[in-house]
């Protein structure tokens, strides 16, 4: 992960004739911290467990990027996430550079006492490194807004003030933003709906457009797939739901259902927290019956002949093994990193201007940025001390994300490069242009 990150953003780099120096800076981090921490389980024994926070790079502002709990999390992984998160702020156009950290620890062996414990032992190891202006945190995987709140809670009694802008994803009793929950789903279908925009939305969506965009069928008859039903696959289901378009097929680790038709997202999850899994949920409306639809694989879900994929889940689904069965026009990235290298060139057929040929891919940079656009809307709010309503952060996180697709959209057709290879230039513009 850390080197197919080090070599897109070299490549674009030599490609943009930066000297080697500057692609140095672009590539290593500004600092690698680096720690055991030790807590006392509650057997009345110590436990050391290894973390970091790496701050790669703070040209635009702030370092800001989540913090992650996981057994197998590595050094070169955090690295190369607090890579991506440069040129993810960059490219949602935030005033931050790129950060993350984590904790080598799976959390579900935890007791939660054992598990705050943790968490207010990391947030005084970085509580010297981090502030409002300086390294904003986050949750990531495995790590909730109750866990922020504990590491803020520990963070303000070391510096003995209130910063509430100093952690994102707080609840919002603490100073969290309302729409945060719903923000990287709500993000990606603002984005997918600017795309489809400026193209023909019929089935072939890699006809050129025509200028004023929009002219094919209504959304109504775009077809999609979900993979994941978590908090970014269910919420981009059922707000794209809920703007028209059909949801034909959702996925959790278990499998996932096929409904011809079109599903009910809202009925789908009510029955997933009644079984404990998507497969065997196939409602339509208030009703769930076999007669609507079928199990399907996590491997056929991606196979399906739908308009738009929407891998929510993992990273390295689309790969060599199933790259050439991908029927879908328009994949849009959700999770971090759905394809390989390889099926990612396969697929866009590299080289080629967005929309012309080959799929279209929405990168992850952007595609999933609304989760770091509302953190970014929480931290001016805890900034200004004034909060806005649900609404308002609605608004402002469509306008911002609007924006963003439309600069990476221009370069990709001024450029006649895929949406990723523009994505990361235009973050690497900006990052650079603002260093001295
Ligand atoms: P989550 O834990 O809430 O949900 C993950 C979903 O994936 C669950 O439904 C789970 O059952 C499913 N899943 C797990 N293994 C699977 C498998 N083998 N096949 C199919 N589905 C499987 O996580 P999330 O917050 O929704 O994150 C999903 C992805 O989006 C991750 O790649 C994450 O890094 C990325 N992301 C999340 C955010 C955010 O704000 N939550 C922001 C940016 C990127």
């Amino acid at each position: 992960m850390l080197e197919s990150a080090q070599a897109l953003i070299t490549k674009t780099a030599e490609k943009m004739k930066l000297d080697s120096e500057m692609i140095k800076r672009l590539i290593e981090p500004e600092f690698a911290h680096e720690f055991a921490l030790t807590i006392t389980m509650d057997t009345g024994k110590k436990k050391v467990f290894k973390g970091w926070r790496i701050q790669h790079n703070s040209a635009l502002g702030p370092y800001k990027g989540g913090i992650r709990f996981h057994h197998d999390t590595v050094r070169e992984e955090v690295q190369a996430l607090a890579t991506l998160m440069s040129i993810k702020c960059a490219v949602a156009g935030l005033p931050y550079g790129g950060g993350k950290g984590g904790i080598v620890v799976d959390p579900k062996k935890l007791s939660k006492t054992e598990l705050e414990r943790l968490s207010r032992a990391f947030a005084n190891r970085i509580a010297h490194i981090i502030g409002e202006d300086i390294d904003v945190p986050a949750p990531d995987v495995n790590t909730t807004p109750e866990i922020m709140s504990w590491m803020i809670d520990e963070y303000q009694r070391i510096i003995g003030r209130k910063s509430p802008a100093t952690f994102t994803g707080k609840p919002v009793s603490m100073g969290g933003s309302l729409g945060r929950t719903e923000a990287t789903g709500r993000g990606g279908l603002f984005v997918l709906q600017a795309l489809l925009k400026k193209i023909n939305v019929g089935n072939d969506p890699r006809v050129v457009p025509k200028k004023g965009g929009h002219r094919g069928p209504p959304l109504q008859n775009l077809t999609i797939a979900v993979q994941g039903f978590g908090n970014v696959g269910y919420y981009f289901a059922k707000l794209a739901s809920e703007a028209g378009f059909k949801i034909v097929a959702v996925s959790d680790s278990k499998g996932g259902v096929y409904v011809k038709d079109g599903l009910s997202v809202d009925q789908t999850m009510k029955c997933k927290k009644e079984k404990g899994m998507v497969a065997g949920c196939y409602c339509k409306g208030s009703v769930c019956d076999i007669k609507y639809g079928k199990t399907v694989t996590n491997e056929e879900l991606l196979e399906l002949p739908v308009d738009i994929l929407v891998p929510a889940a993992l990273e390295n689904v689309i790969n060599d093994k199933n790259m050439a069965k991908i029927k879908a026009g328009i994949i849009v990235e959700m999770a971090n990193g759905p394809l390989t290298q390889e099926a990612y060139e396969y697929l866009s057929k590299k080289g080629l201007p967005a929309g012309r040929q080959g799929k279209i891919i929405v990168p992850d940079v952007l595609a999933n940025s609304g989760g770091v656009t509302v953190s970014y809307l929480e931290w001016v709010q805890g900034k200004a001390g004034y909060y806005w309503s649900e609404k308002e952060v609605n608004d402002r996180l469509k306008v911002m994300m609007e924006k963003a697709f439309e600069a990476i959209w221009k370069k990709s057709v001024e450029t006649k490069m895929p949406l990723k290879q523009a994505a990361f230039e235009v973050a690497i513009e900006r990052i650079t242009s603002a260093m001295a």
